[in-house]
This record gives C-alpha cells, structure tokens and sequence, in this order.
C-alpha cells in the first residue's frame, strides 16, 4: 500500500473526535507523490479529459501535476474573495457553520470534459459545491477523484446519488 501506508493520521485535529488524515508525509515522500499521481493518470488517460478542477487547497496540490500529466489545463475553485474576474459562487453547510467556494465563470466553456479533484472526501459537502459550480458553468462531470476517502462519514454516497462517479486512491474506515 504505497499510498495509504504513508497518509499519517493526526488523531483529535482540529477537533475533538475527529482523525487527521493528514496527506502531507504522502507529498513530501518521492515514491508517494509519484506514485498517487501516476495512479490517477493512468485512470484517465483515455477518457479524453479537457480541463482538471482542484479545490483549494491540498485539490490544487494534486490537480495541477495530474493536469500537466495528461496534457491537459488546470483550474482552481477557490475560497471566496481570492480569483479576481467575475465569478459565481456556492455556499454549504460544515459541522460547524458554513462556508463558500468560488470559480471564474470564464474558466470553463459549456460541453468541456471536467475531471474534479480534492484530497479527501468526508461528508462530501465541498464536492456537492463543486459539482454544483461546474453544472452552473456548463461543463461536463467525468468523475469526482479523491486520494482519500472515508466511507462511514457517508459522501460517496451522497455524490453517487446525485448521479455523479465518485473514485479514490484508498480507504480509512
Ligand atoms: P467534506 O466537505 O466533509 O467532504 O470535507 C472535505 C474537505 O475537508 C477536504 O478538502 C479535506 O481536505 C477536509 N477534511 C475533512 N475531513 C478530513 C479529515 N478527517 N482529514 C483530513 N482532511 C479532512
């Protein structure tokens, strides 16, 4: 397990009750960086992607050499405030309060084949925003790609039943 042997685990961060899965031991280690990008790529090398989507901010540390990899550009979805033209936005719900992320309403033209990709999905409540944003713009969802996922917290299949193709790299239960 190349991968989730090196995904460290920061137990009660940044709350209480809540294990870390902290994927920096996993980037900063050659074999693992490259190992989990080579392994998304090989996944979607011929499904004729047009445009990688990364949400900040470990999604972009992932999304960007996938991008490159596969020949293809990167776009960020962001915490509000930070990309400067026009954008529109998608507010959800957290544990504890809420939170928005934004995307340049220029960055994708209607029909482009989106890959979307974050770090790891847990409730899925970021993900939903995301798809939420690229629908409104248009493009295409191929498939929602994660290096972790933690099942019991439930966001695959919250994705899944909105219709959308959920995949991961590992598993922590
Ligand atoms: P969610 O919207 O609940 O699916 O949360 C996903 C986002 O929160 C991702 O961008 C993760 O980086 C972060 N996150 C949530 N839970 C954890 C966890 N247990 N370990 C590390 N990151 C987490």
């Amino acid at each position: 397990m190349p991968i989730k042997s090196r995904i460290r685990t920061i137990p009660h961060y940044p709350h209480e009750g809540i294990m870390f899965r902290d994927v920096t031991t996993l980037l900063k280690d050659a074999v693992g960086l490259r190992t989990t990008i080579q392994e998304i790529v090989n996944r979607y090398r011929t499904s004729n992607i047009d445009i990688v989507v990364g949400i900040e901010s470990r999604g972009f540390i992932i999304g960007a050499p996938v991008a490159y990899a596969l020949g293809v550009g990167f776009v960020p979805i962001r915490k509000p405030g930070k990309l400067p033209a026009e954008t529109i936005g998608c507010d959800y719900q957290l544990e504890y309060g809420s939170d928005r992320i934004e995307i340049h309403t220029d960055a994708i033209r209607k029909g482009e084949r989106i890959l979307l990709v974050d770090d790891l999905i847990a409730t899925g409540g970021t993900m939903e925003a995301a798809v939420k944003l690229i629908q409104e713009i248009g493009g295409e969802i191929i498939e929602c790609c994660f290096v972790v996922d933690l099942p019991e917290v439930g966001g695959r299949d919250r994705l899944e039943k909105q219709g959308q193709k959920v995949f991961a790299l590992c598993q922590f239960e």
